[in-house]
């Protein structure tokens, strides 16, 4: 079996992978209540959340929701700011569109952030309602600064939405703090289960917005179908809007406690810290350069990394011919330019899969033509990794 090393879906645990597989439970089962209730609870912790915030979830997907989240704070007609970081901005821009928002985008090319001045000019300028941002952009492994966005939108008097899709659970994230309204995700990707749940937790701000909206999201996402369901399971009570994804709700427990297990989930932001930062050391022992255009935007859950000189995107297979599936490019700008690694979850728990991991990319590397000392790419992980 291949070394899954994309960034999500992820390598799932052994332990997540048992307590997902079995008879599926009923959604009123007394120990599927209770999987559920516990999780909602875990997710107010995991997000750093405040106690009067909403945890949902829902089956489906991250994009569901993203959409999710575009439908129920937002009005057809108001302005809405999105921060423009790559590929998945992009997508967040179109849905609030269709949800018929007059949508600013603040631009910044492939590799950056736009400034915090210009995401201001524009919310002054629009007078916009909510401010959309992804935390961790999938397609340049750049990590925008969201504690900044929050401010900014709250001094706006607006909403601020923020994509985890490719950072919850992994980046530093402070829901309450930080004063964020909604921020999501989906189960494949730090949360460390297969795909299939979409994770989302609201504000009471956002809450409000939604009671107040002229026009109501499609009933599947709406808030206001989940929030008796949301309420009963919490309370441990049965509940029943659409049939929840039962074999991996029942599985989720299982995954949070892996997240918390070291530390809570300041010491699983650490360890993705130190992960990242070992695969920096790599990367650079490598003579490899990231997407991110500073190291202060470079993410924690994957790295996006350049080609070298004379290598291109058949560097993808030929290390998967080692046995690690990587990603290759999504900017539609760069597409050619560079390949992804995932490093969330389990795997940074395996040494093994993380030395595979490397040796494959740097013997990869030298295969193509671009020679490289996969043990010199070793050590330099192990010399941050194990400090
Ligand atoms: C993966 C990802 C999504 C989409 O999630 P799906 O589960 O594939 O729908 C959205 N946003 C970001 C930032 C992602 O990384």
């Amino acid at each position: 079996m291949s070394l899954l090393m994309i960034p999500g879906p992820i390598e799932v645990s052994p332990a997540v992978i048992e307590a997902g597989s079995g008879k599926p439970p009923g959604h009123l089962a007394a120990d599927f209540i209770e999987a559920f209730g516990h999780s909602l609870e875990q997710m107010r912790v995991i997000w750093k959340a405040s106690a009067d915030s909403q945890p949902f979830l829902v089956a489906g997907s991250g994009t569901l929701a993203m959409e999710i989240a575009a439908t129920n704070v937002v009005d057809p007609g108001e302005p809405v700011v999105v921060v423009q970081t790559g590929w998945f901005s992009d997508r967040m821009a179109e849905m609030a569109r269709r949800r018929g928002a007059r949508v600013t985008v603040v631009e910044s090319p492939a590799g950056e952030t736009p400034s915090l001045d210009d995401i201001a000019a524009a919310m002054t300028k629009t007078r916009a309602k909510v401010l959309f941002a992804t935390h961790v952009d999938t397609s340049t492994g750049v990590r925008c600064d969201a504690a900044a966005y929050a401010a900014l939108a709250t001094e706006h008097g607006a909403l601020s939405v923020f994509d985890g899709v490719c950072a919850t659970a992994a980046e530093r994230f402070d829901m309450e703090s930080w004063g964020a309204d909604i921020y999501l995700t989906g189960s494949q990707k730090a949360i460390g289960l297969p795909a299939g749940l979409a994770l989302l937790v609201a504000s009471p701000r956002a809450l409000a917005k939604r009671s107040r909206l002229a026009v109501a999201p499609p009933m599947t996402m709406d808030f206001e179908s989940w929030l008796p369901i949301m309420k009963s399971y919490e309370a441990r009570g049965k509940g029943y809007f659409a049939t929840p994804a039962t074999s991996l709700v029942k599985a989720l427990p299982v995954a949070f406690g892996e997240l918390l297990s070291e530390d809570g989930i300041d010491g699983c932001f650490a360890r993705h810290q130190r992960g990242a930062d070992a695969f920096r050391a790599a990367w650079s022992a490598m003579g490899l350069s990231l997407v991110a255009s500073r190291p202060e935007l470079a993410a924690n859950t994957l790295s996006a990394v350049r080609y070298p000189e004379g290598v291109g995107p058949s560097l993808v297979g030929r290390i998967a011919e080692r046995g690690v599936v990587v990603a290759g490019g999504l900017h539609p700008d760069i597409k050619t330019e560079y390949f992804r690694v995932g490093h969330m979850g389990d795997v940074l728990r395996r040494p093994d899969a993380l030395e595979t991991t490397v040796r494959a990319i740097a013997d990869a590397l030298t295969a193509e033509g671009h020679a490289t000392d996969a043990d010199a790419a070793w050590k330099a992980f192990c010399d941050v990794f194990e400090r």
